[in-house]
């Protein structure tokens, strides 16, 4: 790491003691974006980058809620609105057990250079708790999302932070979420919050919008290396709505997705995953995966408690959550014949990972830019809440498309500007870092 850039993170670590995932996301940039300072001492001349890496505000606050059982639950909700620099601060709400103020720190710093890559007119945030969904009734998962946007909705707005969904959170949550948000307020404030449901201001495309992003953007890396979906074999992790609608696009863009994963383990099935099958079992009755292999009539195995990357594919597309393809898993995938990945969700490859990744020449496309799909479309769901229209399925498809080949094409020659050709990881970081950058110095300390 260039000097500079090291003393800046040595004080990142000091001054955000324990919180190791947001280490890991501010090491992988400052490792990017060496070169970019050669070319501008006005970034450092500005402490663009210490003033990046600190939050704008970080928001904790009490959620009491009242269970099925009578009983009160406390819970810790989060908002960090990181940057705002390009943007409404515009970020994913995570509800799971494993939340706190690091993984939240990641994630919004993450946001940063995504939704700068997208090109479109949103800073950088996060949100969420330490709630598990799991096992709650929807009494009670309505009842904790009323409590949290009853200290939430103060914080944010359509010009101020539009929070959306992520783990945990689905159009369910985000329902009860803005129905509260409406019911404080007095006010039909459609984009304060994305991934709202067809009927009340949703837009097109949203609930698909990041799977089939990730699939758009290897299919743009597969092309620049003269090949395709076509027949390949594809590995997918997770089988939540990133993992869904990756598979989704992938079959038709001609891939065979074999195999898929939840907590409980992985689903095998070699002639390809019946897509109607999972969303049944995922989405309709948010059951476990095994469910799956037992009505596939014998068709799919269920491996229990092994990791997904054992299964030997061409194509993978970690959909999961952060940190689930390690050094090793990476080194048996290459051994496998895997030639790309596509990360659908944030962070998903560790650093080992990564490093074995490129020094293979597999094409990896890093989260922030393949995953940028889902909060893109969040962007087009506020312009079309803004001037009060709905577009269709086919534009709202075409525009991400057109979005996600534009962040590829822009990934390539800024990769080729920085002698790195290829490195998606590098250029994605890099083009990211200077939008943010240019507009944080436009407007002054
Ligand atoms: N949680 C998603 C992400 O990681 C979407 C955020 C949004 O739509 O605001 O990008």
């Amino acid at each position: 790491m260039h000097e500079k850039l090291s003393a800046i993170y040595e004080s990142v670590l000091r001054r955000n003691p324990g919180e190791i995932e947001f280490h890991q996301a501010v090491r992988e940039v400052l490792d990017s974006i060496g070169p970019v300072l050669g070319k501008h001492a006005e970034y450092a001349e500005s402490k663009i980058i210490e003033r990046i890496c600190e939050p704008e505000r970080q928001i904790i606050f009490r959620v009491p809620w009242v269970d099925d059982q009578g009983e009160v639950q406390i819970n810790r909700g989060f908002r960090v609105e990181f940057n705002s620099a390009l943007g409404p601060y515009k970020g994913g709400l995570r509800f799971h057990p494993s939340v706190y103020l690091g993984i939240v720190k990641f994630l919004g710093f993450e946001q940063i250079f995504k939704n700068s890559l997208t090109g479109l007119p949103i800073g950088g945030g996060k949100g969420g708790s330490d709630f598990d969904p799991k096992g709650r009734s929807d009494r009670e998962v309505m009842n904790f999302c009323q409590s949290f946007m009853t200290e939430l909705y103060r914080h944010i707005g359509e010009y101020t932070d539009v929070p959306a969904g992520d783990i945990g959170v689905g159009s369910r949550e985000i329902g009860y979420l803005f129905g509260q948000y409406k019911r404080i307020t007095n006010r039909y404030e459609s984009g304060v919050i994305t991934g709202k449901g067809l009927v009340y201001g949703g837009a097109q495309v949203r609930t698909e919008a990041t799977g089939y992003g990730c699939t758009f953007f290897v299919d743009e890396m597969l092309k620049a290396r003269g090949t395709s979906f076509d027949g390949k074999r594809v590995v997918v992790s997770g089988s939540g709505n990133v993992a869904i609608y990756t598979v989704e696009k992938v079959q038709q863009l001609g891939g065979v997705v074999v195999a898929c994963s939840d907590s409980s383990g992985y689903v095998f099935d070699e002639k390809g995953i019946d897509l109607d099958l999972l969303k049944q079992v995922k989405q309709v009755e948010r059951g476990r995966l095994d469910v799956y292999t037992a009505r596939r009539g014998g068709q799919a195995v269920f491996v229990s408690g092994r990791s997904v990357w054992e299964v030997p594919c061409e194509v993978a597309m970690p959909s999961a959550t952060q940190n689930e393809i390690t050094g090793s898993d990476a080194a048996l995938m290459v051994g496998n014949g895997c030639v790309a990945v596509g990360e659908g969700a944030n962070m998903p490859t560790t650093p080992e990972g990564i490093k074995v990744f490129l020094e293979a020449g597999v094409a990896f496309a890093p989260g922030k830019a393949a995953n940028a799909g889902g909060v893109a479309t969040s962007a087009l769901e506020m312009q079309q809440n803004a001037s009060r229209d709905s577009w269709t399925f086919e534009h709202s498809e075409r525009r991400l498309q057109e979005i996600m080949q534009d962040i590829h094409a822009r990934c390539l020659q800024t990769a080729d500007e920085y002698g790195m050709p290829g490195n998606y990881v590098a250029s994605a970081n890099i083009d990211g870092f200077r939008r943010v950058a240019d507009a944080m110095l436009a407007l002054g300390v």
